[in-house]
């Protein structure tokens, strides 16, 4: 069955194999390979071979087997590098910090000491109503 790719999506080439990637994981749909520019020891990017612009925008049957290899390799990082916990991310749209427009999940170990900051403040909530602001999502689900 042939994939959807784009001309232009760095991602896609890595999945076709036109550009090299240091390799952790690959199925038939699913590739995971190393950050070229890591936020820690061991940060992987898991992706679907066919291109998707975001998470937003992948079927539910490869989400649940990327989402199952992002798992494999959470466990794997805490037993081969040691890490003491996980960051799993996937940033939708440039506003929210996406630079590669091919759907990828960040795996990025975590040690103690690694300096890495996640930083989700400022917090906001105080300026809510959270229970309309509830009702409001429900209605588009
Ligand atoms: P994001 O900013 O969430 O779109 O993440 C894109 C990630 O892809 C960044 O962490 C980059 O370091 C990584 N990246 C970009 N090009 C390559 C490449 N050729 N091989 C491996 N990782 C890459
Ligand atoms: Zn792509």
């Amino acid at each position: 069955m042939s994939k959807n790719y784009e001309e232009n999506c760095i991602f896609c080439k890595i999945a076709q194999g036109q550009i090299s990637s240091i390799k952790v994981y690959e199925d038939e749909d699913i590739l995971a390979f190393l950050d070229i520019d890591p936020s820690s020891k061991g940060h992987t990017l898991v992706i679907t071979k066919e291109h998707f612009a975001n998470f937003l925008m992948v079927p539910r049957n490869l989400l649940d087997k990327a989402f199952e290899v992002a798992q494999k390799i959470g466990q794997a990082l805490i037993t081969t590098l040691h890490a003491e916990g996980i960051n799993i991310i996937t940033n939708v749209n440039e506003i929210a910090g996406q630079s590669v427009f091919h759907f990828h999940i960040h795996v990025i170990p975590r040690y103690s000491q690694d300096g890495l900051k996640l930083n989700f403040s400022p917090k906001q909530i105080e300026k809510f109503n959270l229970p309309a602001l509830a009702n409001q999502i429900k209605t588009g689900l």
